[in-house]
């Protein structure tokens, strides 16, 4: 039998499209199992400025459809000290919680295993962000909205760069991950992505060139992951000019909207799974694993291999990337 009575419920880190699906999933879940749940506002912040509210069904009703987090989010410096991790603890004890389900990207799983280590609390961990970056999962709760997100920017550069024969670098999030700038060209039909999992073994911008990808075209689209590595969609542009002064080169830095919008219904199915699924791992006893989807099954991954391995990207979608913008 499971000693948990009382889930508390966050999100935390970068906000994702879905977060709310999972939230209405997990209260839900929690309350058909005769759980109590709380409802965590701003993060690991919440915890230890008392942000704490009991949650009924009808505190996620009408949210599925709704991007962004209703239980908002933050990052929380004081959380990185044991000293704010022990106020976090006294003030959700005082509430009664006696486990918790976190749904956050990289950061928030490396603070949930932590926190779970240092006061023998169950966490489960549901994977939110829309980086796809997380090992263990094959899609990260927010991927899909951002990645049809990206195409329908990228169809609408389209149509100007085809007027005037320009060769645009559009930037993309991913946060050192290649997932949705690589995706995203497929999807939009762009002649390559710049991502920065290759970035030492090849110079991708040379590459490019020299390959020579304006043979059939009037137009250029190439999709940069943002990073240090890649020096981003500006980045590259200064290379061009530099190196390649003959092409009239423009940036789009996609930005913010990237996070923002209604999920999609895969997005959606997605959060309802996994969130539902923290509950189940909750009632099996599980402790310190990050929910995720394999095949199409759930499966649950330990914080500790899902934050330490690098999920790898998939190297034959890059070369077919390449064979379909001849
Ligand atoms: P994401 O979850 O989107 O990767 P962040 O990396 O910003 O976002 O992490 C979110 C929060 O998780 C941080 O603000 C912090 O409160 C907590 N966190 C991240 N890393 C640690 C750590 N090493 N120890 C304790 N808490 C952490």
């Amino acid at each position: 039998m499971s000693k948990t009575k009382c889930v508390g419920i966050l999100t935390s880190g970068g906000d994702a499209p879905g977060m709310n699906a999972a939230i209405r999933a997990v209260t839900r879940s929690a309350i058909y199992n005769g759980l109590e749940v709380k409802g965590i506002y701003r993060g690991y912040k919440g915890m230890i400025t008392d942000e704490i509210v009991p949650f009924k069904t009808s505190n996620v009703s009408n949210i599925i459809q709704q991007g962004g987090t209703i239980l908002k989010t933050a990052r929380c410096k004081e959380f990185m000290d044991p000293a704010g991790r022990q106020t976090a603890y006294e003030i959700i004890q005082k509430h009664g919680i006696d486990s918790l389900v976190v749904i956050g990207g990289d950061g928030s799983l490396t603070g949930a295993r932590i926190f779970a280590q240092e006061f023998n609390l169950p966490i489960i961990g549901v994977p939110g962000t829309i980086d796809n970056d997380l090992y263990g999962t094959d899609r990260t709760i927010g991927y899909d909205t951002a990645l049809n997100t990206v195409m329908d920017a990228v169809d609408k550069i389209r149509d100007t760069a085809t007027s005037h024969e320009r060769l645009f670098f559009i930037e993309i999030m991913g946060r050192d991950a290649g997932f949705l700038a690589l995706n995203g060209a497929i999807a939009s039909g762009a002649e390559a992505a710049i991502i920065p999992e290759i970035f030492t073994e090849v110079d991708q911008l040379e590459d490019l060139i020299k390959n020579g990808f304006r043979k059939s075209k009037n137009s250029s689209i190439v999709l940069v992951a943002e990073s240090e590595i890649t020096g981003g969609a500006m980045g590259m542009a200064e290379r061009v000019k530099k190196e390649y002064p003959e092409y009239d080169v423009r940036v789009t830095i996609l930005g913010h909207l990237q996070r923002g919008g209604s999920p999609t219904a895969s997005d959606r199915i997605l959060a309802s799974r996994m969130g539902a699924a923290s509950i189940d791992a909750l009632l099996e006893d599980q402790r310190n694993v990050m929910i995720g989807i394999q095949n199409d099954q759930i499966i649950y991954t330990p914080f500790s291999k899902a934050i330490k391995n690098d999920k790898p990207i998939d190297r034959n979608l890059l070369n077919m990337l390449r064979v379909l913008s001849i």
